[in-house]
């Protein structure tokens, strides 16, 4: 169920069967020369989409913007900062439990570390606050396990990869501008980089190249399985 779709008679009426709503957090971010700036966004939107309508429970308009550290200076990447995240998250997770929702999955297609900080920051705030409110915050990577690590050839594949490339080779093949090249971040942490570019010329961590629909496939459904479960764990909690 999208709650955007739904009238204010019919949101009343279905809080009786379920309380719970799924909030995607995605980016406007470079993935590499291949890949949209939509890519995190796009993977979630449709993971919690499935989801959330085999779990009959509410799924929110996503959060289109995220914080990009790593990517901050690449063309096309549109950051906001950990406070305004962390407020968006407050505000929209405080005016739902107004309107009578009590579990909440906040869940990013990003895992940036900042960015999944500022959104379980948001949530560990909440759940003092708000009395009787669920929450459970985390990126999407979190909770996949040896299942979805197996589906990738590449070792420490990550942001632009062999998955998130599979991923979109999946859900949207058009959107995929042939491949860039395998390439790994060669930021000097801990120190912070000012200029990340000049580390991180292709904003690829992994191997594209590896990438198939069928691999994304195969990942999109344990994604979805696992948001899926993680409803049903929410539900038994009291
Ligand atoms: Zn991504």
């Amino acid at each position: 169920m999208r709650i955007g779709e739904v009238t204010m008679k019919e949101f009343e009426k279905s809080l009786k069967r379920s309380k719970t709503i799924i909030i995607p957090f995605g980016t406007v971010e470079a993935h590499g020369r291949h890949l949209p700036l939509n890519t995190d966004t796009l993977i979630i939107r449709e993971v919690v989409k499935k989801a959330a309508s085999i779990a009959k429970v509410y799924m929110a308009p996503p959060i289109q913007y995220g914080v990009c550290t790593s990517t901050g200076q690449h063309p096309g990447t549109i950051g906001i900062t950990a406070s305004t995240l962390r407020k968006l998250t407050r505000d929209i997770v405080r005016d739902a439990f107004d309107k009578g929702l009590r579990k909440f999955i906040l869940i990013s297609g990003h895992g940036g570390s900042l960015h999944v900080a500022a959104m379980k920051e948001a949530a560990e705030t909440l759940t003092q606050e708000l009395s009787g409110v669920r929450i459970a915050a985390l990126s999407i990577y979190e909770i996949l396990g040896k299942e979805a690590d197996a589906v990738a050839e590449t070792k420490n594949d990550s942001h632009a990869g062999e998955i998130e490339t599979s991923l979109v080779l999946h859900l949207a093949p058009a959107l995929v501008k042939g491949r860039s090249k395998e390439e790994y971040p060669k930021l000097p942490k801990p120190v912070v980089a000012k200029d990340k570019v000049r580390y991180w010329p292709g904003a690829v961590w992994g191997d594209p190249g590896k990438a198939t629909a069928e691999k994304g496939e195969k990942v999109f459904n344990i994604m979805v399985q696992s948001v899926v479960s993680l409803v049903k764990r929410l539900d038994k909690l009291k």
